[in-house]
């Protein structure tokens, strides 16, 4: 039994050089933006990083535990026309940087309505995801990422986006999901308990479907059940906590797909420490080439040594 967990990293200096740092910390999976995430300007991506890229996504064993991220302004269920075609155009112009860099997911946030309703939301939304697979021939899937409560949000529910994958049943293997803890946590999904994370894998299996689930995002919440914030914390940190996170990685379903953190980094923890929370917190034992990572990583830079030795050498 592995594990393949890793967080969101940086692509500063090439986007090849994401993959060093998620090697460098251990990862055994790991997240980018192809771009700037808060912008809509972007420039094609440069054809010998992309060769990089590839060749160290190969070179250290990545393979399908590569995922990428859509920005943050797209919104795919907007009512604005001009949004509405702005964030289609990232959407396929996502789509084609992810097959470039022969990245298998991208995950998407659902969008607001914007006050339309739900109805009007799925239509804009649908339309946005259907228009972008016929455009881009690739086989780059689509991960439908569930949101976290905000106001005039969708997907929050699992029943929105059971509906939302009805309606891509023409594209099913192209199209999967993305479960994200702090967001379910948010909307209302109590992970922080075991009969709170029972009742949410008993709905997701119902109204979702387990076949669907790509990757899971592994965040804890800096706000309490049902806040509708999506603000992020570190793994056992949050009101999930460790408790929460035990049951949750004791899913069979979750601790075999990628396990992506967006984890903060602040003077609390790295992304390391988190990293390592979740291997402990998973009762999963590292193998010795990824101790011997995080020990050479932890000599430069020692932040999250405590969590090494308190709790990874005493497993
Ligand atoms: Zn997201
Ligand atoms: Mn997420
Ligand atoms: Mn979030």
């Amino acid at each position: 039994m592995t594990l393949h967990v890793g967080v969101h990293v940086s692509i500063g200096g090439g986007v090849d050089k994401a993959v060093d740092r998620a090697y460098n910390y251990g990862s055994t999976a790991f997240q980018i933006f192809t771009r700037n995430p808060r912008g809509w300007m972007y420039k094609p991506l440069k054809p010998d990083e992309v060769a990089l890229f590839r060749e160290k996504v190969k070179r250290f064993g990545y393979d399908r535990y590569v995922v990428s991220h859509m920005p943050y302004l797209p919104n795919l269920s907007s009512p604005n026309d001009n949004i509405y075609q702005k964030s289609l155009d990232s959407l396929i112009n996502e789509l084609n940087r992810a097959g470039e860099l022969g990245i298998p997911y991208l995950v998407i946030h659902l969008g607001s309505h914007m006050g339309k309703g739900f109805e009007k939301g799925k239509e804009r939304l649908l339309n946005a995801v259907s228009t972008a697979l016929d455009k881009v021939d690739n086989d780059v899937m689509v991960l439908l990422e569930n949101m976290a409560g905000q106001r005039n949000s969708m997907g929050s529910r699992f029943e929105e986006i059971q509906v939302l994958l009805d309606g891509l049943s023409s594209y099913s293997d192209r199209i999967g999901i993305c479960f994200d803890t702090a967001h379910a946590f948010a909307a209302g999904y109590d992970l922080s308990t075991s009969k709170g994370v029972e009742y949410t894998f008993n709905e997701f299996g119902e109204f979702i479907g387990f076949k669907w689930l790509k990757v899971v995002h592994l965040n804890d919440s800096r706000y309490e059940l049902a806040s509708g914030r999506d603000v992020h914390e570190h793994i056992g940190l949050g009101y999930i906590g460790e408790k929460g996170f035990r049951l949750i990685l004791s899913n069979k379903e979750i601790i075999e797909r990628p396990l992506i953190l967006e984890t903060p980094v602040d003077k609390k923890r790295g992304d390391l420490g988190n990293i390592m929370m979740i291997w402990y917190l998973a009762g999963v034992k590292p193998p010795s080439n990824i101790l011997k990572r995080w020990e050479e990583y932890l000599e430069k830079d020692p932040q999250d040594k405590e969590i090494y030795e308190n709790y990874i050498l005493k497993m």
